[in-house]
């Protein structure tokens, strides 16, 4: 049975004491409720509870709705809802998101696959203009990008399934923000004030979006209050109507206007909009050593990419490794895995896709006999011939779609030891750029590949009606050979996604890292025939060094866009880390 919480007054709690004076209060009889602490924990958990995210407001709302006794998906809404405010270049409820929640006392792990689609009328050509594929930023910045907004539905699904807070508290510390004003952070501004990124995100091309990031012409600047009220009302309404507030005519025909407005506008329509539903979903889970690995199976590349890199890591290791030979095993596993999600991973309910057979230890074996010379480029592996069940790679064209940073990942162990482990996307920065009632709405469907067809033959990942784009997010969960929960991570970052989770889940795992240190350290991303290393970080330098030696073509990055965020559980208690490359951190509850 769902427990309510008392209501007091929330915006006394010092939780947003970073904030300049609130610009505006909010009207008495608009009043927000607020919790009172009522912390449950489970006899039998005495880890205690720790989120991971993007921003410290957003993961103080979080603690907020945890203290007063709320669970991991209750916070997880909270602290997303703030970050869709505080961090709009990266998520937000005109976007979509994955959702692994693992339940304690059940001991089950279930998947909320909350998935932008593609529009009901849209075809293997969405993105073909007179026989030729668009460029990415004419596409990214085109109405045709836009899928279906999916997270308000997917707080909708998981609060239902698991929520204990009372639903309309789970929005009070972000429609306080939202009212009131936030402290614009140094990376919001920084992106904001970049003319490189000013010339393609095209702010500035839609009056609302304009007028709300760039005031009397000029970017935000870091340390400024900003306040929104549409995303306030908007907030409003869904914690008053339930996720109807979002999925209601007025809204829908909204979103559906300005995807309809040029350039190159979209055919999202209100039908599209209201007709959508979270797909909930048994997640992807393999073994590798003592653990087991879970993450989101198809359309996202999770849940194989995530067992594929450690399993044919540990098989291409030599039995008396040196650094470079384990330098070697994680980039070769990485251009296997790279080149076999490229080309089988798409929506499985629309394409057969052989994840489990990706995962399968007899494809593993074969598939570490594979490996391409550092020079040559990697190929997909064959996973029915491998098996015993008739070539399968023929089935596909060939596949190289890219896609671009904008996400945001949270990390939840609740006082029950229950875990969330959430990423959540717009896209691009600041997704499509085009903003309605207080959001950004997403360009999710540059995810799909482009060309529907290479060759001749057509791509696993090609857009068709309602289909879901492939998402490399990969948010994971690993237990120990009890089956307790062990870890917590996932990251933002586009394709390198499926990189930085592999070096997180390798760092901790395998080379004994701490989740900071490993968050902190150099990452490597070896999708393709190039591996690029961030030589700005620990490690990188020689790291690159090494790799030049073994033959492989390196391209140094001096700055990768990683956003992980991990705890990890030990006998002493819960260990978080949170990524320097971004704003976050990981808190404890007291
Ligand atoms: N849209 C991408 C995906 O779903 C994520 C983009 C990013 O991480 O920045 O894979």
């Amino acid at each position: 049975m769902k427990r309510c919480f008392v209501l007091i007054a929330l915006a006394l709690s010092g939780v947003f004491s970073g904030c300049q004076p609130p610009a505006q209060e909010p009207r008495s009889e608009d009043a927000l409720p607020v919790l009172e602490a009522n912390i449950q924990g489970t006899a039998d958990w005495t880890k205690g509870a720790m989120i991971a995210a993007a921003d410290p407001r957003a993961v103080d709302a979080g603690l907020s709705i945890l203290s007063a006794g709320g669970s991991a998906i209750d916070a997880a809404i909270a602290v997303h809802a703030v970050l869709g405010l505080v961090e709009p270049q990266s998520s937000g409820i005109g976007g979509g998101a994955f959702m692994l929640y693992y339940d304690r006392a059940s001991g089950e792990t279930t998947v909320f696959d909350g998935r932008e689609t593609a529009p009901m009328t849209a075809d293997k050509n969405l993105f073909m203009q007179d026989g030729a594929p668009l460029d990415f930023v004419s596409a990214w910045q085109s109405g045709l990008s836009v899928g279906t907004p999916s997270t308000v539905a997917l707080y909708g699904r998981a609060h239902e399934f698991a929520g204990r807070a009372d639903w309309a508290s789970l929005f009070v510390p972000a429609i306080s923000l939202a009212e009131t004003g936030f402290v614009v952070s140094p990376r919001l501004s920084d992106f904001l004030a970049s003319d490189r990124f000013r010339t393609v995100s095209r702010l500035d091309d839609h009056p609302v979006s304009a007028a709300y990031f760039y005031p009397l012409g000029q970017p935000l600047a870091a340390g400024t209050v900003r306040d929104n009220p549409a995303y306030g009302q908007t907030l409003r309404a869904i914690a008053d109507r339930g996720i109807e507030g979002f999925y209601n005519l007025d809204v829908a025909r909204a979103i559906a206007e300005v995807v309809a407005e040029p350039p190159l506008p979209g055919r999202l329509d209100i039908k599209d909009i209201m007709s959508y539903e979270v797909k909930v979903r048994a997640p992807l889970c393999g073994a590798w050593r003592t653990y087991e690995i879970c993450s989101a199976p198809p359309p996202s590349s999770g849940g194989v990419v995530q067992n594929m890199i450690p399993n044919l890591y540990d098989r291409l290791l030599p039995a008396e490794a040196s650094d470079a030979d384990r330098l070697r095993a994680f980039v070769d596993a990485q251009r296997l895995t790279y080149a076999d999600r490229d080309h089988y991973v798409a929506d499985g309910d629309q394409v057969q896709v052989p994840a489990d057979d990706l995962i399968d230890p007899a494809y593993l074996d074969a598939r570490a006999g594979e490996v391409f010379a550092p020079s040559a480029f990697p190929r997909p592996g064959d996973p029915g011939r491998a098996l015993g069940r008739g070539s399968m790679v023929g089935m596909w064209g060939q596949d190289q779609t890219v896609d671009s940073p904008g996400t945001t990942h949270i990390s939840i162990i609740d006082q029950d030891g229950n875990a969330v482990a959430m990423t959540a996307t717009i896209e691009s920065p600041f997704g499509n750029a085009r903003m309605v009632n207080g959001f950004l709405l997403n360009n999710e469907l540059t995810d799909f590949a482009f060309l529907p067809e290479k060759a001749t033959l057509p791509l696993a990942n090609a857009p068709a009606a309602g289909k879901r784009p492939r998402s490399s997010m990969s948010p994971t969960l690993v237990f120990d050979d009890a089956g307790q929960i062990h870890l917590v991570t996932g990251s933002p970052g586009g394709s390198s996604i499926v990189a930085y989770v592999a070096k997180t889940l390798l760092g901790v795992l395998a080379w004994g890292d701490t989740p900071q240190e490993v968050a902190e350290s150099a990452n490597i991303i070896a999708r393709g025939q190039t591996v690029r290393v961030e030589v700005s970080r620990q490690g990188g330098p020689e790291a690159a060094r090494i790799l030049r030696e073994l033959g492989y073509t390196v391209a140094e990055s001096q700055g990768e866009i990683s956003g992980v965020h991990t705890i990890l559980v030990t006998d002493q208690g819960l260990l978080g880390g949170a990524d320097p490359r971004r704003e976050g951190v990981a808190v404890a509850l007291e």
